[in-house]
This record gives structure tokens, sequence and C-alpha cells, in this order.
């Protein structure tokens, strides 16, 4: 007889997760009128710890089954990462799966993630810079996903984009807004729907890795609206 566990086994005998390792707990609550709202867990204070490289590699290791666009999912994640490396100088870089990336980007359900199972609320998960599991992103499968957030038939579905841009916040090292700056910030832990940072976020990330030069040019802002109109269209891509 062996002793020796198998990967299913073994999952659901990890350690508890300690608390500050990850953030996230994005609870999927309906409301009576049947549309989805997203409520996020209560702020922290600032992570002190970041990527401490010019470059950080990411890959969509798995996607959701609920996206038939599979060059759109591409492109949310794409969408998502340029969201913030527009006002940051650390390079944010597309590998593939096998390159060993940093920032690990996966659909899994409560069958493959205990954290799901254990949390059947939660929408996704990221675990900090400086953690054991840092980059580790994580949206539950069990819940509706599309590239809009839109109706599906009759289901309210989750903005993967904006969950992702939330959720790659939390991955570079940023924890919940404070209530006072959490109006229009992608890093709320109330969810306005917005698609861009507001200047609390762009504060937050520029103080944790910099500025990036030329933030004030016509470049960067031409560059800032092309990237909300091409999440805006992304439904329509193909
Ligand atoms: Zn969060």
């Amino acid at each position: 007889m062996s002793f020796q566990r198998n990967r299913s086994q073994q999952r659901r005998h990890i350690k508890p997760i300690k608390r500050n390792e990850l953030q996230c707990i994005l609870s999927a609550q309906r409301s009576k009128d049947g549309k989805s709202s997203v409520k996020f867990e209560q702020e922290q204070i600032e992570w002190d710890k970041k990527w401490n490289s010019d470059k950080v590699t990411y890959c969509l290791t798995k996607d959701s089954k609920d996206i038939e666009n599979d060059a759109g999912e591409w492109k949310a994640v794409w969408l998502a990462m340029n969201t913030w490396s527009l006002e940051i100088p650390l390079t944010l870089q597309l590998v593939k799966k096998d390159k060993n990336p940093d920032i690990t980007i996966e659909f899994a359900d409560s069958y493959e993630e205990p954290i799901f199972k254990d949390n059947t609320d939660m929408l996704a998960f990221a675990h900090f810079p400086g953690t054991p599991e840092q980059g580790t992103i994580k949206l539950n499968e069990d819940k509706l996903w599309s590239l809009d957030g839109k109706f599906l038939g009759f289901n309210k579905t989750y903005n993967m984009v904006h969950t992702l841009v939330h959720e790659i916040g939390h991955a570079l090292g940023l924890t919940h807004a404070a209530p006072k700056f959490s109006l229009g910030s992608v890093m709320s832990t109330n969810y306005n729907g917005t698609l861009q940072l507001s200047n609390n976020d762009i504060d937050r990330i520029v103080a944790k890795y910099d500025e990036k030069p030329g933030r004030n040019s016509k470049n960067y802002k031409d560059t800032k609206k092309e990237l909300l109109d091409q999440i805006k269209n992304l439904k329509i891509l193909k």
C-alpha cells in the first residue's frame, strides 16, 4: 500500500490560507431585481511588497468554458494587463504556459479549487507578490462569465475584464481602495463597473512601481482611450 497521495488529495490537504496571503473575495450577490452586483471584501492596509524585476510574465493557463470567443478572452487578459502597465515602467509580457509565467490566470471550478468549494460566493482571488503563491489568479468557473457583463438569455454574467483588472491589481501588490478613494476605483470594495483606473488607483500603483515616462504625453492619452475603446468592443471582436 502506498502512502503517496495523488495530486487532488494533496490539494485538499494544503495548509489553510493565511488571510494576508491573498486578497479578494469578490462575493457574487444577486439583488431582488435579478441584477447581480459584486461586493468586495473590506480593504486592508497597503501591501508593502511588489515584483522586484523589470519584467513580469503572464499567461491565461485555463480559459472559461462560458466564453466561446477565445480570441476575445485572450484579448481581455491583454487589455487588463495593459490597463496597469500603461502607468508604470514594469513590462508585463505574455508568454506561453510552458515558460513558467510569473502571473497565471486560471478559471477553476469548486472541484478543482478548494477555496471556491469553501467559498461559493467568491468570484475570484489573487495572491500578493512576495507570498509563496504570488501571481496566482483564479476565477470561479462556477459563475457565468462574459466579456461585457451583460445578460446571456435571462442570466446576468460577470465581466471578465473588470474582474481581471481588479485581480491583477492585487497580483501587482495593491490592496482594496480605502473608502474615501473608492469612488470610481477599480480596487474599490464596491463594484461600480468602471473599466479604467481612478486617479487613486494610478497614484498607488505609481507609488509602488514608479511612473512610466511620458505619462502626460498625447501618446499616453491616445493609447489610454484606445485601450478603453477596445475593452468596450471586446464582445464583437472577431
Ligand atoms: Zn479584491
